[in-house]
């Protein structure tokens, strides 16, 4: 039998994770998040990195990655998904060291990823533009998750994920 390899969660996870999957249908966030993807796009069109699609960047523990979520951004990737991993998918990604959403080498979830994903390039030209437009728009959804009186918190992505899959 393979080990579970679940990640642990608080007492009130069950109430944060149905504030964030009620904030993801929210038009506003549903805006505010969008406008945030387009503002990446226009940047990453701007520096041009190079992406090598092997999926080196998905594959956390073996390239030395870790992908970190708002509760917002993993409910709104969710909602895109139109499913929800369930506590085997997350403790298997867990002992893979990869994303429940990778797919033969690619996003189930292209659309629907979260800022990490569309910031990061593999590519070491890009640690300066990339951390700093990660950190900015972080503290972006931070804010929208203040101003609209929603949890905040950030954490690692599947260890996000698993408070849906509880
Ligand atoms: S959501 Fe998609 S791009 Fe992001 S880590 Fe998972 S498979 Fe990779």
């Amino acid at each position: 039998m393979s080990e579970d390899r679940f990640p642990a969660l608080p007492p009130d996870a069950d109430e944060l994770a149905s504030a964030w999957a009620g904030a993801a249908w929210d038009p506003r966030i549903d805006a505010a998040l969008r406008a945030m993807h387009d503002e990446v796009a226009a940047e990453v069109a701007a520096r041009r990195p190079t992406c090598l699609p092997s999926g080196r960047c998905c594959r956390f523990e073996e390239y030395g990655h870790r992908l970190y979520v708002t509760g917002i951004e993993a409910a709104w990737c969710l909602r895109g998904a139109g499913r929800t991993p369930t506590r085997a998918d997350v403790s298997a990604a867990v002992a893979r060291g990869d994303c429940p959403f990778l797919e033969q080498g690619l996003c189930g979830v292209h659309a629907w990823r979260p800022i990490g994903c569309r910031t990061f390039y593999c590519d070491g030209a890009s640690d300066g533009w990339q951390q700093a437009l990660t950190e900015r728009l972080v503290a972006r959804i931070r804010a929208l998750h203040d101003e609209h009186g929603i949890p905040y918190r950030y954490g690692e992505w599947r260890a996000m994920l698993a408070y849906f899959a509880a």
